[in-house]
């Protein structure tokens, strides 16, 4: 199984490449990708995660709880936004940390399947959040990027504390 990306690691903030090949690599990846995201309790992940710089993301509202809740969405880009709400938000990556943050109430998402045939999402609340942070991920774009200003110098402030935590928890 891939390992989890945390904080820190380059890969992070690597622009993902669109994917081409829709061949049996990307779909033993998008499934090395479900296995750590139910692995950490996850509701969505990115292929940067696991460091594979390609445009692929797993969701799972479910965590794992019900077991045909996971999908896969290659090369997804947010269309439409509409609406914004706050809430409570949380990355894999940042193990501990959780921030409310502002998302689009309701988004568009285009994307493909695992076999490269067209799918739409009109996800509203919940997904739409998870959908608009793993999109975030693939152009290296991270959760503690869209918090408001004043909470994002106080989070200037930590986050070099947090890479040296990261490090030690990875090294462990
Ligand atoms: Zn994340």
């Amino acid at each position: 199984m891939a390992s989890l990306r945390l904080y820190g690691d380059p890969a992070l903030r690597r622009k993902a490449a669109p994917v081409t090949r829709f061949d049996d690599g990307l779909r033993a990846l998008a499934r090395d990708m479900t296995a750590v995201m139910h692995g950490h309790a996850g509701v969505g992940l990115a292929a940067n995660q696991v460091g594979a710089a390609q445009r692929v993301i797993v969701v799972d509202l479910s965590g794992g709880e019900r077991e045909d809740e996971a999908f896969a969405l290659v090369n997804p880009r947010v269309t439409a936004r509409t609406g914004s709400f706050a809430d409570e938000e949380g990355c894999l990556s940042f193990p501990g940390l959780r921030f409310p943050v502002r998302r689009a109430l309701e988004a568009r998402i285009e994307a493909q399947d695992l076999a490269g045939n067209p799918v739409v999402h009109e996800a509203r609340g919940l997904l739409a959040r998870v959908l608009q942070h793993e999109v975030d991920h693939l152009d290296g774009v991270l959760f503690v990027d869209r918090l408001p200003w004043r909470r994002r110098i106080a989070m200037w402030l930590k986050l070099p504390g947090l890479k040296r935590t990261y490090a030690k928890q990875k090294a462990a």
